[in-house]
Parts: C-alpha cells; sequence; structure tokens
C-alpha cells in the first residue's frame, strides 16, 4: 500500500506529491488528466514569481516536477470510488477500471470545472475572450467592454472588480432580480460604467474568427433578441467541484466542496484535503498548490503518529 495517495494531478496535487516524497513516504498519484484546469488556460501572470507563461508550459512543469520524485503516477485513470479505512486499517481507492488502490493516507485534489453556458460560441472563443476568472483575466481587458454572465455573489463581485479595470461591464442575470448579497449589490448599482440587465438569456457568443465581438441575449418578457458589442465575456455561473464520486466518503458542503480544516484534515482520520474541490476560498493556482503543500505536511503528520507495525 501507499503512504500517501493522492487524487488529481493539477496544482494542489502536484504540490502535495512533491511535499510528500521529499518527506521519502511512498507516494502515488492518479490523475485523469495531468496539470488540471491549468492545461485549459492561456495566459497565467499571477503564479507568483513567474511573471507570465502559458498553462501547458506550467502543466508540463508540474508534471516535470512530480516526475523529479520517486512518485508513482497514475494518469488517464478516474477515481470512481472512495472507501474510508476502518481504524487501523487502510483507506480504498477504486478506479473506473475496477482497480483497487489501498492507502495509509489520501490527499484528495480532484479541482472543479466552471459551469459552461453550454450556447454557441462559447467554447470557440474560450481563451479569445470567454473568460471564467476575473482575478485571471480581468487586466486582458483594459480600455474595453465585457459582460458578466450570472448575477449571484460571483457574478456581482466580478462585475464590480471589472468595473475598475475596464470601460463598461454588463451585467446578465437570468432571473427577474441579481441574487447577490444586498451590500454587493448597492456596490455594483453605485457604479457609473455597470448596466445591469435582468431577465436575460445569453444564446450566443459571437467573433470574428480570432475574438468575441460580442453576444445575443434573449429578454425572457417579451422573447425579444439584442446584441451587445463587447471584447470579453466573464461567466459566473458557477464553479463545481469534482466531488460527485465522493458520496458520502467524506463530509461535502451543499455545493459539493470537501470539508476541511486550516490543516487540509476532512473529519475523517487519514484524509487530507486541497485546492478547488475545497472550501478553501479565492481557486487561484498558487492558493491550490499552498493548500496541496499543507495537506501533505498534515498528511506526513498523521503518518508518523500511527502506531509502528
Ligand atoms: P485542478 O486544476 O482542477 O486539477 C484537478 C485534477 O484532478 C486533474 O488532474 C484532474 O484530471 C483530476 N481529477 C478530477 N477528478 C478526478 C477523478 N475522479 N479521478 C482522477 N482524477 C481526477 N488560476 C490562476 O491562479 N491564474 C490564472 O491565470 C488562472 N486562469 C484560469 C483559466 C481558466 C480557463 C480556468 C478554467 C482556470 C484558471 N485558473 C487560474 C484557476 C486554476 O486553474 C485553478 O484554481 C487550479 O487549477 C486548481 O487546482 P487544483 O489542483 O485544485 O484542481
Amino acid at each position: 500500500p501507499f503512504d500517501v495517495l493522492v487524487v488529481g494531478g493539477g496544482p494542489a496535487g502536484a504540490a502535495a506529491a512533491v511535499y510528500t516524497a521529499r518527506k521519502g513516504v511512498r507516494t502515488g498519484l492518479i490523475a485523469e488528466r495531468f496539470g488540471g484546469q491549468v492545461r485549459d488556460t492561456m495566459a497565467i501572470e499571477n503564479f507568483i514569481s513567474v511573471a507570465e507563461t502559458e498553462g501547458p508550459k506550467l502543466a508540463a512543469a508540474l508534471e516535470q516536477h512530480v516526475r523529479a520524485y520517486d512518485v508513482e503516477i497514475m494518469t488517464q485513470q478516474r477515481v470512481a470510488h472512495l472507501a474510508p479505512a476502518v481504524p487501523g486499517g487502510l483507506h480504498a481507492v477504486t478506479l473506473e477500471s475496477g482497480v483497487t488502490v489501498q492507502a495509509k493516507s489520501v490527499v484528495l485534489a480532484p479541482g472543479a470545472r466552471w459551469r459552461q453556458m453550454d450556447v454557441p460560441g462559447e467554447a470557440e472563443y474560450r481563451n479569445k475572450g470567454v473568460a471564467y476568472c476575473p482575478h485571471c483575466d480581468g487586466p486582458l481587458f483594459k480600455g474595453k467592454r465585457v459582460a458578466v454572465v450570472g448575477g449571484g455573489n460571483s457574478g456581482v463581485e466580478a462585475a464590480i472588480d471589472l468595473a475598475g479595470l475596464v470601460t463598461h461591464v454588463t451585467l446578465l442575470e437570468y432571473g427577474e432580480a441579481l441574487r447577490a448579497d444586498a451590500v454587493l449589490q448597492r456596490k455594483l448599482r453605485s457604479l457609473a460604467n455597470v448596466t445591469i440587465i435582468t431577465m436575460a438569456q445569453t444564446v450566443a457568443v459571437h467573433g470574428n474568427g480570432r475574438h468575441v465581438t460580442g453576444l445575443t441575449y434573449r429578454d425572457r418578457r417579451d422573447d425579444g433578441t439584442h446584441q451587445i458589442e463587447l471584447a470579453g465575456i466573464f461567466v459566473q455561473i458557477g464553479l463545481v467541484p469534482n466531488t460527485e464520486w465522493l458520496d458520502a466518503a467524506v463530509p461535502l458542503t451543499p455545493r459539493g466542496e470537501i470539508e476541511t480544516d486550516h490543516r487540509g484534515a476532512t473529519p475523517v482520520a487519514g484524509i487530507f484535503a486541497a485546492g478547488d474541490a475545497t472550501i478553501s476560498p479565492y481557486k487561484q493556482i498558487v492558493i491550490a498548490a499552498g493548500d496541496g503543500a499543507k495537506a501533505a505536511l498534515s498528511a506526513f503528520d498523521f503518518l508518523i503518529r500511527l502506531p509502528a507495525g
């Protein structure tokens, strides 16, 4: 069995594996896709100490760093089930292939995915104007007009954030009213360069082959369609943690995020978690990597306290 089995090969899982391998404990890592969301990113300008890089480049560097250590890497494998140990026993992780892998401790780092609008043009213009992360891509739209799709807390926070960077923000909400906290809504309404449109269903993203030029929305009140010219569209309709397969193995929040304490420990002895799949806020590469290191050190602390033998 492994001393530590890491599930996930994004920044959180990669950091966890490097940290436990450097402690000399037997480490395994299972990932469907090494690099995780980083693989889907173009410009990365906020991974501290690296002024500018690209997703595929950083993903390759993550993999190279893990491979520099004695880590048993299993990629293109999906985990389907986790059976936590009975006291004194081993945790069992079952792959979709049916194979079961056992470990004394587990670091869960399966990440998350942005909910997509699923409209024509969205996938085509991803990273070419269609964006999901205002902290990451906001500065790319300086001096331009953008839309934010979604009027919950994340959409309204994004719109407030972007209004300070770009020329104009149009916020589109599907329902009759914004769903964000009142204090955020007040702040948003106080900004001169923000337009709020409710009952608006985005139906298409337009572009010129190279980048986004606008979007079409349907007014759900009268069924009329309208076009807006823009350079960027921030989709803020939810981040979904990849935790469906965990069933009830560890406690999840109503949104599906893994509950951890400040050391990255779940309430289940020997099971730790890190990154976008957890309650850890702000969902960034540098944060996921830090969380991964922390969960790994906590797993090591757990291991050295296990009875010998
Ligand atoms: P992920 O990167 O999501 O990795 C999850 C890993 O788990 C993957 O290896 C995946 O294959 C694996 N996995 C999931 N489920 C299973 C399973 N059942 N079985 C086996 N393996 C599984 N952040 C920044 O800091 N700067 C940016 O510029 C930036 N830009 C972004 C642009 C885009 C388009 C996107 C989508 C995100 C961006 N982010 C950015 C956010 C950043 O990518 C994430 O916060 C970070 O990747 C989270 O790391 P993670 O390791 O927690 O999860």
